[in-house]
């Protein structure tokens, strides 16, 4: 390949990550309509994700969400070759061997065809899937729909699999990831559906240990060592200063001297959440936020902690019931 060669391919690819940037903004506008927040885009080799904030459980958002990305690729394809029409190029791809000036726009609008066709794959973690997934909810409920969807995103993972020892093996990489994918998305559904009418309140933890700000670190480890408590209310008299849990009491003994105080490691502005509140909303801002816990209020009040592992906890206890009364 010549210089004018690599620098046409460099400028194909650079093309390409803003078409995939334009499909996540495609979700990410969507999403926005329905007051959905996307917190950040990742580019990644096979594509983009955008982090929407929660998913939209409506069968008809999550359809407009899904398919939203990929109807910007078809029309950015749909645009170039109006325009290589009206400026009459040439829009000829038998000839296409490698990029160049000739064959730029036409490429570009091939590719994103693609783009649209490959994302449209029905199988989670694409939007095909949740395409799919939303299209079943229309008949079944979330779970069961999000099941099938699975199922048979698994299958479709197996045969990439599979294909992609004779044919080609960047398919045995995309099999893998939606395989994960799809057990990803179904152990997460599963997770809010067990939680689904339950509220903060029922698993707060109302005796949290406290230490005071000026308290030192090598305290915080000997409590963390010694007792169950993985959590810590830091006190600056009567009033709470922050919050204090384990990984950032690992964090603060990497960074800081044992003797530190406490508060240079605290969080100062916890998370919070009413007591009231569904029981999903909190593991949804747990996992958003990566926090260790949130603060729970009751009307104002401060009235426990809450953190991941709870959540967990409980879950295994309401589906043990459950599995029991069956
Ligand atoms: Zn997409």
């Amino acid at each position: 390949m010549n210089t004018e060669g690599i620098i046409w391919a460099v400028l194909f690819v650079l093309m390409l990550f803003i078409c995939v940037t334009l499909h996540e903004l495609g979700h990410a506008l969507a999403a926005k309509r329905y007051h959905i927040q996307t917190k950040d885009i990742t580019l990644l080799p096979i594509g983009g994700v955008a982090r929407l904030e929660k998913m939209p459980e409506k069968p008809g958002q999550e359809l407009i969400v899904a398919l939203a990305g990929p109807a910007v690729n078809v029309v950015i394809a749909l645009l170039l070759y109006m325009f290589l029409n009206l400026t009459r190029l040439s829009t000829d791809i038998s000839v296409i061997t490698h990029i160049n000036a000739g064959n730029f726009l036409i490429s570009l609008a091939i590719i994103n065809l693609w783009l649209a066709l490959f994302n449209l794959i029905p199988a989670f973690p694409m939007d095909g899937g949740r395409v799919l997934r939303a299209l079943l909810s229309f008949r079944f409920s979330r779970v069961l729909a999000t099941q099938i969807a699975a199922r048979i995103a698994q299958w479709l993972a197996i045969l990439f699999v599979f294909a992609g020892f004779f044919y080609n093996p960047f398919l045995i990489f995309i099999g893998l990831f939606v395989f994960l994918g799809a057990t990803v998305e179904t152990e997460q559904v599963q997770i809010l559906s067990a939680i689904k009418d339950h509220i903060v309140e029922a698993i707060t933890m109302k005796e949290v240990p406290t230490l005071n700000r000026k308290d030192t670190i090598e305290k915080a480890v000997e409590l963390l060592l010694n007792s169950q408590a993985k959590n810590f209310l830091i006190m600056d008299g009567k009033k709470l200063f922050g919050t204090l849990g384990t990984d950032e009491i690992i964090k603060a003994l990497k960074e800081h001297t044992k003797d530190t105080a406490v508060e240079v490691a605290a969080n100062t502005d916890p998370p919070s959440i009413e007591s009231d509140e569904p029981l999903e909303n909190a593991l949804l801002l747990l996992q958003r936020d990566k926090q260790s816990m949130l603060l729970v209020k009751k009307q104002g009040q401060l009235y426990g902690i809450i953190d991941h592992e709870n959540i967990l906890e409980y879950i295994m206890i309401i589906n043990a019931s459950a599995a029991k009364q069956q």
